[in-house]
């Protein structure tokens, strides 16, 4: 069973979290061969893993040269487009990485060959581009239905559920939450928290599952304040929740 995660930075705002069970490892979206080469080397550890949640370079640019050196199982969404994958999963697929079985969800939207990678036993889900804490991914290629429905797979996983975001954006996500939800005494206390980790160059990542339905306002678009500002945003009323999300996200975008 896996026992540990860790995050390795790479690029500017990227994390490939690192997951352990002894000496054995698995990486998810590794962008960077040569960040993840060194983190090995200094751990000890080598590759058996590698899972992929979608197709863009900063999470499988790094595929090719760890796959030629140490030969892991590379999973990674259908569709033949990624170079390297040998095992392609769907909806419902069950993989077991590590002596742990993880559970895929499709979550289109970010892009639509996006999956996501939920395990029970370990309470985690890697949710690559999907969620972020306080916001979620730009609608690259899907829609903001799309969007709505892959976020709603999440939000009733387990409370404690820990959420493995692979960006840290979490402190632009919650300035732009609070315009959104400026009276959300949750959010407020975890701007406070989360401004002075990234003062002190702090991860602020794992986040939660019942933070996040406290404080990110794409999962909380029935929430009154959230529904009031987006319609605001857009001079339009009575918006259903999708709307909201479509609101919302574009504010972002412009943000
Ligand atoms: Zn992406
Ligand atoms: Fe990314």
């Amino acid at each position: 069973m896996i026992s540990n995660i860790e995050a390795i930075p790479a690029f500017s705002d990227n994390y490939i979290w690192t997951l352990f069970n002894g000496n054995s490892a698995a990486v998810v979206d590794p962008g960077d061969a040569s960040a993840v080469e060194s983190f090995l080397n200094k751990n000890n550890l080598s590759l058996e893993s590698i899972i992929i949640t979608h197709h863009h370079f900063d999470h499988t640019g790094g595929i090719k040269d760890l796959a030629s050196k140490w030969k892991p199982k590379v999973y990674g969404p259908k569709g033949g487009h990624i170079k390297g994958i040998d095992s392609e999963l769907s909806e419902n697929s069950i993989i077991t990485i590590l002596d742990t079985e993880f559970h895929i969800f499709e979550t289109p939207g970010h892009t639509l060959d996006h999956i996501a990678y939920y395990s029970k036993d370990i309470g985690s889900l890697f949710c690559g581009d999907t969620l972020f804490s306080g916001g979620c991914g730009r609608l690259f290629e899907g829609t903001p239905l799309q969007m709505f429905d892959s976020l709603n797979k999440f939000t009733g996983l387990p409370e404690e559920t820990k959420v493995y975001c692979t960006h840290e954006y979490t402190l632009s996500n919650l300035t732009f939450a609070l315009e959104v939800e400026p009276n959300n005494v949750d959010l407020k206390n975890y701007f406070e928290k989360v401004t002075a980790l990234r003062a002190s160059n702090k991860i602020s990542l794992p986040t939660s599952i019942l933070l996040e339905n406290k404080i990110n306002p794409f999962l909380r678009t029935s929430v009154d304040q959230v529904k009031e500002n987006a319609e605001n945003y857009v001079k339009k009323k009575n918006l259903q929740p999708v709307e909201v999300l479509a609101a919302i996200r574009d504010w972002k975008d412009n943000f």
